[in-house]
């Protein structure tokens, strides 16, 4: 028989493992895809905007070819860490897979968002990895979506994506 408090502990402990990504410490792709129609239930109740800001590395993969994998993990390790920084508390940055990031604005309008995510692409732009004696740097192309009345998560995950690739089109370091 194993003690009720016991099982508690284990339970949340496995939560915890299931959403959260390993080498960055970030919330995943998992705890995205429950918090983000939860927030947006909150949101529709208290009547309060939501915004989604979607992040892509840009030419990571030339930039992993170049100066190698391990040095792209501690970019990305650089990268979240950014994030967080410019993160409120109310604000939910996850790692949404691969180079690819999001950020979940809770009562954040569109208009308010582009300040932060503009502030966001800065801060990239500005961070800088150093590994054997060279100081790296990477940016990035960010999409943002507001949460429509007759949106679902679907659509403005869809939105926020679009934006991005029309900021990739539009040369990267850029949002939309
Ligand atoms: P774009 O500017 O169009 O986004 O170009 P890109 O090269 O960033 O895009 P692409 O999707 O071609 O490549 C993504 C790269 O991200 C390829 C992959 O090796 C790298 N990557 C994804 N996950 C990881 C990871 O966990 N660690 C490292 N080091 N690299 C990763
Ligand atoms: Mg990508
Ligand atoms: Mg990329």
């Amino acid at each position: 028989q194993i003690p009720g408090e016991v099982v508690v502990r284990i339970a949340s402990a496995l939560q915890e493992l299931a959403t959260r990504d390993p080498l960055t410490g970030l919330h995943n792709r998992r705890f995205l895809d429950t918090a983000l129609p939860r927030e947006i239930l909150r949101s529709e109740r208290e009547r309060k905007p939501l915004t989604v800001i979607m992040l892509d590395i840009d030419h990571f993969k030339k930039f992993n070819d170049t100066h190698g994998h391990q040095v792209g993990d501690e970019v990305l390790r650089q990268f979240a860490s950014v994030l967080n920084v410019q993160s409120r508390e109310m604000d939910i940055p996850c790692r949404y897979g691969g180079e690819e990031f999001a950020v979940i604005l809770p009562t954040t309008e569109a208009s308010k968002a582009c300040l932060v995510a503009e502030r966001i692409r800065a801060a990239i732009e500005k961070s800088t990895t150093v590994c054997s004696g060279k100081t790296l740097k990477v940016t990035c192309s960010l999409g943002l979506s507001e949460f429509q009345a007759d949106d679902d998560v679907t659509r403005l995950i869809r939105r926020a994506d679009d934006a991005l690739y029309a900021s990739k089109k539009a040369g990267r370091n850029n949002g939309h």
